[in-house]
């Protein structure tokens, strides 16, 4: 079906299945690449990025580790600016090649506070790999390091990304209709 609601919106389909499973892959095949003798530590942001760390876990064939953090700062379809840490990290990270596994880089607000936080927790290297991006939105200056896909400026749902709860399960990626 390629018009489905979620609570009061519209959304329809916008990138299927397979696509995201073609650039899952690729970034995969990238980062088993430059980080092979890196012994990273992946930090999966919950909730969005958790569909996109499980498809890009299966793919990566180099020695890692994985933990995650848990992070809100959406509600409904405008962020709040404001980014809550709700999980923070366990592990010692000084010292360490960190990957960060994200949903979606927005304005860059979420990921520059990631950034300043692993950077001030004494990381080695952070490399960002976000499976969205929308550049059009970008506020902040950083370096995204691996862009599974770049899409236009409007809100989406689907393959771990929500609508107030709603559309994490969906395995394809789905817009709101303007209406
Ligand atoms: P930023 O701090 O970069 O503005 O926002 C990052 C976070 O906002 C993402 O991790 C994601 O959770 C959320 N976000 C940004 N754009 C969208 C969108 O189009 N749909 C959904 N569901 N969440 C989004
Ligand atoms: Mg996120």
């Amino acid at each position: 079906m390629s018009i489905i609601d979620i609570h009061d919106k519209k959304f329809s389909l916008s990138i299927p299945e397979t696509d995201i499973q073609e650039s899952v892959k690729r970034v995969a095949d990238q980062i088993n690449q430059d980080l092979i003798d890196k012994d990273p530590l992946f930090i999966c942001v919950l909730n969005g990025a958790f569909m996109f760390a499980g498809d890009l876990m299966k793919q990566i064939n180099i020695p890692c580790e994985i933990t995650f953090v848990k992070l809100s700062s959406y509600e409904g379809l405008y962020t709040t600016g404001k980014v809550k840490e709700v999980i923070g990290l366990n592990e010692n990270i000084v010292g360490r090649n960190i990957v960060v596994v994200e949903d979606i880089v927005d304005t860059g607000v979420t990921m520059e506070k990631i950034i300043a936080s692993l950077t001030a927790k004494g990381a080695k290297e952070i490399k960002i790999a976000t499976f969205l991006q929308k550049p059009d939105a970008l506020q902040r200056d950083i370096t995204i390091d691996y862009v599974a896909m770049k899409i236009p400026n409007d809100f989406i749902v689907g393959y771990g990304l929500d609508y107030n709860g709603y559309g994490r399960n969906l395995k394809d990626i789905y817009t709101v209709v303007q209406e």
